[in-house]
């Protein structure tokens, strides 16, 4: 495995039975595809978004986007994303605000997204950062999973979600201040000096700039505050998979809303020139899932549910050996303002 200068932590148990809820995934990629397929695409960018390298390959097309590999920073990126207007419109459609209802604002599994998927990250974010304040802004926070438990462990808290649904959802299900607001150039001096703790969990791959948000962050920030940053990983199991079966995709390399899948040394690059150096970095993912997952969709008469309960008491295991060869699909990093 890679050698770095901060502390690694590899692979999470996995909760197999919670696996089972989308063994039929057809649907969701026949409506994956759909949607990405009418939105508009972007003339080619010339440098990599990310390190600002014009070295980089195409990987292959997904629904009409173009992913590129960046020869300079490991990072894939779309390559031919929308105009502005098309990809603010995507995040207003009908497809994109149904599957956060399904998969996020949801009564029936908000719980158990908090105390299963929240709790271990906001413990390690916590656990590897010294703020001075302890004040925990979370940009993007979506349904407020991640505030719930920052609050619970004794931050004042302050969410901003643009998207009305989710911030009303958050503030509702989990009494916490959520505005609906974002961070740029404008807003920067309202915030400035006021956060320990800024989050930005599933962001910057949606962002049509990462480089931005991170100096308006780091704007934001004094020095030993902390920055808390997941993305999806690349490359790992789950994107060479869906490498291998580009028209079966529903999460991960779904353009145009993941613009960017980050390699742990690009974040550790883009963070040190914004002036944050990583404390310490977490690799896990569903990679063996979504890999089996997959090959189901091929093999209608393998009977897919029966090979995964058989997989299921190893499943852990499996993805283990993933996370030890940094093959993860996810990581989080946790940062501090130097
Ligand atoms: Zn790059």
């Amino acid at each position: 495995m890679a050698q770095y200068d901060f502390q690694v932590k590899r692979g999470k148990p996995i909760d197999s039975g919670r696996l089972k809820k989308d063994l039929n995934k057809s649907a969701s990629i026949a409506a994956a595809r759909a949607f990405s397929e009418q939105i508009d695409k972007g003339a080619h960018v010339s440098e990599c978004p990310v390190c600002r390298s014009v070295s980089h390959h195409k990987l292959l097309t997904i629904y009409g986007f173009d992913y590129h590999e960046c020869e300079g920073c490991g990072s894939a990126f779309v390559c031919n994303p929308p105009p502005e207007e098309a990809l603010s419109a995507a995040y207003r459609s009908d497809y994109y605000t149904q599957a956060n209802k399904v998969l996020y604002a949801n009564d029936s599994i908000i719980d158990y997204r908090v105390a299963n998927v929240f709790v271990p990250k906001i413990d390690f974010a916590v656990e590897n950062s010294h703020p001075s304040k302890k004040t925990w802004l979370d940009i993007g926070c979506g349904v407020g999973e991640a505030l719930s438990v920052a609050k619970n462990r004794g931050f004042d808290v302050l969410g901003l979600e643009p998207n009305v649904m989710e911030a009303e959802y958050a503030a509702e299900r989990f009494g916490i201040e959520v505005r609906q607001d974002y961070i740029s150039k404008d807003t920067v001096s309202k915030y400035r000096g006021q956060y320990g703790v800024i989050s930005m969990f599933s962001v910057l791959e949606h962002v049509p700039d990462p480089n931005q948000i991170l100096a308006d962050v780091s704007e934001i920030q004094e020095k030993g505050d902390a920055l808390v940053i997941e993305v999806p990983h690349f490359p790992s199991i789950s994107t060479m998979s869906q490498m291998t079966f580009p028209n079966h995709i529903n999460r991960m390399m779904h353009p145009p809303l993941h613009l960017f899948l980050f390699s742990l040394r690009a974040l550790e690059g883009m963070l040190g020139r914004h002036g944050y150096k990583i404390n310490a970095a977490w690799l896990f993912g569903q990679d063996f899932y979504e890999m089996i997952s997959t090959l189901g969709l091929f093999a209608p008469d393998l009977n897919q549910s029966k090979l995964l309960s058989a997989l299921s008491p190893m499943m852990s295991e499996l993805q283990a050996v993933i996370d030890n060869h940094d093959l993860s699909d996810e990581v989080l990093v946790v940062a501090e303002r130097i």
